[in-house]
C-alpha cells in the first residue's frame, strides 16, 4: 500500500466495556493525559490496581453483548492479573480487545493469549523516544515482540505514532504496521504545548463513534463516560454496586444525553474531536 493510502487501525463499533487495571502508566507516553487521571483518581479511591476479585463481579454485571477491552487509561499488563482476567472475559462469551505496549507482559502471559482469539488486539508500538519512554525497550521486550510476530495471531494490527524505534523496526513486519492520524488533545486533557484544544462546540452535537456506549471500567469499579474522559468528568456510576442497565438508565447517563441534544451544561464532548454538530432536521 504506499503512502497516499495509509493503513488504517480497524476498530468495530458496537457496545464496549474498557478496562483500566491499574492507576497510573508507567510508559508514560507524552501525549497521554494518564498523569492527570492518576491525579483525579488518586483523590477519590487508594485502590491502585483493580483486584480479580472485583473484576469479576463487575463482569458478571455486563451482559455479553458487549465487548471487553483490555485498554482505558494505563497499560493494562502492569496488572499481574491482567491475562487471567482477559481468559475470563473470553470464557464467559465476551469478544475481547486488546490494547497494550506490552509493557508488564511475559511470555507465559503470551503463550495463554495464543490459545484465545480476538475481536481486536492492537500492539501500540514504541516510537524512536520522541514521546515515549523508549529506556523500556530492552532484550526481554524485543524477544517478546519477536515472539508474538511470530504466533501470527489473525487480529494482530501494530501501531504507532511517530517514527518506531529502529531495533523495532527490524522485527515488525512493515506491512503490518499503522501510523496515526495527527496527535489529538483527549477533550482538552492533553499537554497544551504538544496540542491546541479545539473551540468548543455549541448546540446539539453527536459522537462520530457513539462511544457514550464504550465505557471505561475502573479500578475501583467507577465507570467513566469513554475514553477521553480521563478527568472523570462523567462518572456514570459504579459496577461494584449498580447494574450496567442502571447506569444507562442512571439521572448521570440522561444528562449527558440531553446535553448532547443541546441542553446547557458541562459536556466534555464540546472540547472532544471525536464530536460534530448534529444537523438539525427543519
Ligand atoms: S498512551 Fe497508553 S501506554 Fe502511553 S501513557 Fe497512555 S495509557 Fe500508558
Ligand atoms: S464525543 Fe468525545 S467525549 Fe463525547 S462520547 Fe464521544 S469520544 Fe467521548
Amino acid at each position: 500500500m504506499d503512502e497516499s493510502h495509509p493503513r488504517k487501525l480497524y476498530i468495530p463499533g458496537g457496545r464496549v466495556l474498557e478496562v483500566t487495571t491499574t492507576t497510573g502508566c508507567i510508559v508514560g507516553c507524552a501525549y497521554c493525559p494518564q498523569d492527570k487521571f492518576a491525579a483525579r483518581q488518586r483523590t477519590v479511591s487508594d485502590v491502585k490496581h483493580l483486584s480479580f476479585e472485583d473484576f469479576q463481579r463487575c463482569l458478571a454485571r455486563v451482559p455479553r453483548a458487549a465487548d471487553i477491552s483490555f485498554s482505558g487509561y494505563s497499560e493494562p499488563w502492569q496488572n499481574r492479573n491482567c491475562t487471567k482476567m482477559v481468559e475470563l472475559a473470553y470464557a464467559r462469551g465476551h469478544a475481547v480487545r486488546i490494547f497494550t505496549t506490552l509493557v508488564g507482559m511475559n511470555q507465559r502471559d503470551l503463550r495463554r493469549l495464543r490459545a484465545l482469539r480476538f475481536r481486536v488486539f492492537v500492539v501500540h508500538v514504541f516510537d524512536d523516544g520522541e514521546y515515549m519512554n523508549s529506556r523500556l525497550v530492552r532484550k526481554k521486550y524485543l524477544d517478546l515482540i519477536r515472539q508474538l510476530v511470530d504466533a501470527d495471531i489473525p487480529s494482530i494490527q501494530f501501531l504507532v505514532l511517530g517514527e518506531v524505534f529502529p531495533d523495532l523496526a527490524e522485527i515488525i513486519p512493515a506491512g503490518t504496521l499503522v501510523r496515526s492520524s495527527p496527535l489529538i488533545s483527549t477533550a482538552g486533557s492533553v499537554d497544551r504545548k504538544l496540542v491546541e484544544s479545539q473551540q468548543p462546540l455549541t448546540g446539539a452535537l453527536t459522537c462520530t463513534e457513539a462511544r457514550q456506549y464504550r465505557n471505561v471500567l475502573l479500578p475501583n469499579g467507577d465507570v467513566t463516560l469513554c475514553c477521553m474522559d480521563f478527568e472523570r468528568r462523567h462518572v456514570l456510576g459504579n459496577l461494584l454496586h449498580d447494574s450496567y442497565q442502571d447506569i444507562f438508565e442512571g439521572a448521570i447517563f440522561s444528562k449527558i444525553v440531553d446535553r448532547m441534544n443541546g441542553m446547557s451544561g458541562f459536556l466534555l464532548c464540546r472540547m472532544c474531536e471525536r464530536a460534530e454538530p448534529k444537523q438539525q432536521v427543519h
